[in-house]
């Protein structure tokens, strides 16, 4: 077995029902071979699958390192605004580089984005570490990043002991009301408490899975070991040293790795393609890797690692000095690394949007009423960053999810059912053209609804372009000015909703914050 058959496994037994990707080395044949359905670029095929999770889908979006500049947005978004059923992120790594005109590293994406990452070192471990990954994203409610490089997806390695699915099947229940889906609490909380929220709850339960998880590999046998992260555990094992293997790269296990260097004289950080692990420990000259010179930058070889084996001990501070050193530099874990942190329902103490004061839609607003209809019905509704976002709470709960500029079309492109993207003109303009874009070439079926002020209100009513006319060229438009009346905004939303295929109301209002 390969390792893209271990992904292929792991999807299956995961219950994966979106897979998306865009093509590029080193994952087209993987994807091609989960059978994922192509998108424009890699920012439209995440938000397709927030869509689906937000709906009840475990999913998975399969990109190169260099899509993963692309998805930062919505994914950095996911993170702390929450996710429903499972999100695995599966970046792929061109070391080399051999079909990228940069080497990255993605890893780094867990750090921007503050989400886990593991970083599997064979096919058996990569199996496993994607049946975890999805447990670990329901469990925290963000997406989770499995970084693959193409030695791992090409290595044959022993067929790997299947886990039977625990998911259920991807089905559309309302995620407003439903906690197993989408988490709508969170609308509870402003941006700052979401925030607080994350870094203490999830980033703490995160810390303590790193720490426990079977997935690590601890092996003592030498005076000097092997920290070591990816592919790079796999070649550093058998050659004599004690070894280290973290499953997850961000967060590190910092209780693990302490005691693991406190007890040996000499550390060799064995990683790919950058010194993300090295670069915390290299305060203590115990610590050797790519920022000692001891091994190269990009993909590393096992020959790599029995030269820096031979010459580790140059420069060496020993025992009681080296572990001052570690201590002084914050390798201590956090008191907050215990797995069983309480759930967030009634114990949370973050800043509420109710306590900070509402910060809803303006008084005599041409929209308003159009956001109390978008919250009268039962379809998922996609918002987009602005005035959107203002309806989200109560009295209008409008719309149920929101991933950054852009992404609405997108995101409703990927729910279990024919929801609405509410978008602005200024956000269409943005990124949300790419959606609309996706959505026509790949036939999916969704409502946009364009607010239309010819401004991007929110930010001080810079001008925006008037895309109507193109718009109108590429689906089937009608127009709405508002003010309206009741009744003639919802005729027109069902009757929109109740066409197959995509199509597009366009909402004319006059902003009254920004004449
Ligand atoms: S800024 Fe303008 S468009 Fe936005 S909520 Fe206020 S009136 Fe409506």
């Amino acid at each position: 077995m390969k390792g893209q058959e271990a992904v292929k496994y792991a999807a299956e037994d995961a219950g994966v029902g979106t897979i998306t990707y865009v093509p590029g080395y080193p994952i087209t044949e993987l994807a091609e071979r989960l059978g994922a359905e192509i998108s424009v670029n890699e920012k439209v095929a995440l938000e397709i699958v927030l869509g689906a999770s937000a709906t009840g889908c475990r999913s998975m979006a399969v990109v190169k390192q260099v899509g993963m500049n692309l998805l930062a947005d919505p994914l950095a978004v996911s993170s702390f605004h929450s996710v429903g059923s499972g999100v695995v992120v599966m970046a792929g790594d061109d070391l080399g580089p051999r079909g990228s005109q940069v080497e990255m590293d993605s890893r780094l994406y867990g750090l921007v984005a503050e989400l886990p990452v593991l970083d599997p070192r064979d096919p058996a471990n990569l199996y496993r570490s994607i049946m975890e990954a999805y447990g670990v994203s329901e469990r925290l409610r963000v997406p989770v990043i499995v970084r693959v490089t193409w030695r791992l997806l090409s290595t044959a390695a022993p067929q790997v002991q299947r886990i039977p699915t625990s998911a259920e099947p991807c089905s559309f229940n309302s995620p407003r009301f439903d906690g197993r889906r989408f988490d709508w609490t969170t609308w509870g909380l402003t941006a700052r408490g979401r925030q607080e929220r994350h870094r203490k709850e999830v980033l703490a339960q995160a810390a303590g899975i790193s720490e426990a998880t079977p997935l690590n590999d601890v092996q003592y046998s030498a005076e000097v070991g092997i920290v070591a992260s990816g592919f790079p555990a796999h070649l550093a094992s058998g050659l004599g040293a004690s070894l280290l293997a973290v499953a997850y790269s961000h967060p590190l296990p910092w209780k693990l790795i302490r005691s693991f260097i406190t007890a040996h004289r000499w550390i060799l950080v064995a990683e790919e393609p950058g010194a993300l692990i090295e670069s915390w420990l290299q305060m203590s000259s115990k610590v050797r890797g790519r920022l000692t010179g001891d091994l190269p930058f990009g993909p590393l070889e096992r020959s790599d690692l029995v030269r820096a084996l031979e010459s580790i001990d140059r420069g060496l501070i020993e025992g009681p000095e080296a572990d001052r050193e570690l201590r002084g530099m914050g390798c201590e874990p956090a008191e907050s690394t215990s797995a069983d942190v309480e759930p967030l329902e009634g114990s949370y103490s973050y800043e509420l949007a109710a306590q900070r004061g509402y910060l809803g839609i303006c008084q005599g607003c041409p929209f308003a009423d159009l956001f109390t209809a978008l919250g009268r019905l039962d379809v998922p509704v996609a918002g987009d960053a602005g005035c959107v976002i203002r309806a989200a709470r109560p009295p209008y709960q409008s719309v149920d999810v929101v991933y950054g500029l852009g992404s609405s079309v997108g995101v409703a492109s990927g729910f279990g059912k024919k929801g609405i993207a509410v978008i602005g003109d200024f956000a269409l303009a943005h990124s949300g053209l790419q959606g609309v874009i996706n959505a026509l070439w790949r036939k999916r079926d969704l409502l946009v609804v364009l607010l239309k002020n010819d401004i991007a209100a929110t930010t001080g009513g810079q001008e925006a372009p008037d895309l109507t006319g193109l718009l109108e060229s590429l689906l089937p438009l009608r127009r709405l000015r508002l003010p309206a009346a009741e009744e003639e905004i919802e005729k027109l939303l069902e009757e929109e909703l109740a066409r197959p295929g995509i199509s597009a109301i366009v909402a004319y209002g006059r902003c009254v914050e920004n004449r």
